[in-house]
């Protein structure tokens, strides 16, 4: 391209006139436009960081989020058992910006034009876009346990179901409560976050108990059928790693707590009171989502186009992560959310070059938990585009699930962590 034209594309800026422009449809240094992004973890960090490299830095990218580091939901389970701490799994934004050119943006969004195409910041200021990119995480439905919908109850009674403060928190919680005590652990009707993570932080408080507090207890009260994710797997740890410590009981749909008492109500079954109570609440996408208008499934999730997880309701807003209503067997994962970044990142800098997204994307995904500090178990799945369906599946015969917990696959599962984490934010 000449300078002159190239001048000419800086110039005017906006993406659908280089669209226009006949000979202008190459990824790389032709490509133009303002993309920003909302939410700086796994789907929105890792989106921001490869706009910018597959457009060879053309895409003019801003990141929106309010926390000033990255803390990993992913290993928390270990810093709430006590083998690892907040530091292990704390990263920082700064390559973003300093290797990638990610403009990052310490606020919060709190509404969208999506008419005008213009993000509104709460500490005042507008940012315009081409393209938006929502990967908000997930929102705690407070309404579906009535007596935690308020600040004071939630500092009491805790879930620990977004990694940071609460998860310190509820690792001191475990360290005040005499041995001898009961932990119970509610787990929500899926989908939610992290299909395997409940069961793991079971083994992990386990592990805890196991070596500090022997006569303690774990129960944990399902609001699923059965087990969620390898559930074979987290049974036999159960039985024989943590014999005597760890309780299963499905069907118990939390209706409500007693925070004084610190006792948990269900639909069917008697009551439950816990020395420590920790309950992860039904979820939804995260409320800028709703914000957008792109909440199309059960009044929670937002539906997106598997090509380019645009939004199939509002134009030009993307959405990734858990937020999405997923596809059948797509956890809500980190590695998922990764994975959509991707699909995504393609899409849009393909989409501001005038080209057509690829056609049949392949996503995959592996999600390891630890049963000891240094045992793991992984189930892993390989999803391909339908065109028929237009819909993403599993590949049959292409994922797999480990035959039984393992130091090797330990090593691997922390590999994991910090390989992800580098993808996403080095
Ligand atoms: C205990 C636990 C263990 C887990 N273990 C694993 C694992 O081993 N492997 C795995 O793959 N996954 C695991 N997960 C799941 C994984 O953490 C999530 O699937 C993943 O974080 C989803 O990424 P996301 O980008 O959708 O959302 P998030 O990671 O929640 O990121 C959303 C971000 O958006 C920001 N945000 C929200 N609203 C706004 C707004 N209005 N303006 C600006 N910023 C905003 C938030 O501050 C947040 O930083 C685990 C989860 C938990 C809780």
């Amino acid at each position: 391209m000449s300078m002159q034209r190239r001048d000419f594309l800086k110039t005017v800026g906006a993406t659908s006139a280089i669209a226009a422009l006949p000979g202008c449809a190459t990824t790389g240094g032709g490509t133009a436009g303002k993309v920003v992004v909302v939410g700086a973890v796994y789907g929105g960090a890792t989106a921001a960081k490869y706009i910018r490299m597959w457009s060879d830095g053309g895409v003019d990218v801003t990141l929106v989020e309010p926390n000033p580091e990255f803390i990993s939901c992913p290993i928390s389970n270990l810093v709430i058992g006590g083998s690892k701490t907040l530091a292990d799994i704390t990263v920082s934004y700064d390559n973003l910006s300093k290797r990638h050119g990610v403009k990052i943006v310490k606020d919060t969004a709190s509404a969208i034009d999506t008419e005008k195409r213009v993000v509104k910041l709460a500490g005042g200021g507008e940012l315009p876009y081409d393209r938006l990119i929502l990967s908000p995480g997930v929102d705690l439905m407070w309404d579906k346990v009535p007596s935690l919908n308020n600040a004071d109850a939630q500092a009491k009674i805790l879930h620990a179901w977004k990694a940071g403060a609460q998860t310190v928190a509820l690792r001191n919680q475990l360290l005040a409560m005499p041995d001898g005590g009961v932990f119970v652990l509610s787990i929500p009707v899926a989908p939610y976050r992290c299909p395997p993570g409940p069961y793991e932080r079971a083994c992990q408080v386990a592990w805890y108990f196991k070596r500090a507090k022997p006569r303690s207890k774990i129960l944990i009260l399902d609001g699923n059928g059965d087990v969620t994710s390898k559930g074979p797997l987290f049974k036999k740890a159960w039985a024989e790693e943590y014999k005597g410590i760890v309780e299963y009981r499905p069907n118990h749909v939390l209706t409500d707590v007693d925070v004084a008492t610190r006792t948990a109500k269900f639909e069917v079954q008697d009551n439950v009171r816990a020395d420590v109570l920790n309950v992860i609440p039904p979820q939804r996408a995260g409320a800028i989502a709703r914000a957008a208008g792109v909440v199309t499934a059960n009044d929670r999730w937002c539906d997106v186009d598997f090509l380019t997880f645009e939004s199939v309701k509002v134009k030009n807003v993307h959405v990734l992560g858990d937020a999405i209503q997923i596809a059948t067997g797509m956890p809500k994962s980190g590695h998922m959310a990764n994975q959509h970044a991707k699909v995504c990142a393609a899409a849009v800098v393909a989409l501001l070059s005038g080209q057509a997204p690829n056609p049949t994307p392949v996503l995959s995904n592996a999600c390891y938990s630890f049963t000891t500090d240094k045992d793991a178990v992984h189930v892993c799945s390989v999803h391909q585009y339908d065109k028929e369906k237009k819909t993403v599946l599993p590949v049959p015969g292409a994922g797999g699930v480990s035959t039984a917990a393992n130091e090797l696959e330990g090593r691997y599962a922390f590999a994991w962590a910090t390989n992800i984490w580098a993808d996403s934010l080095a």
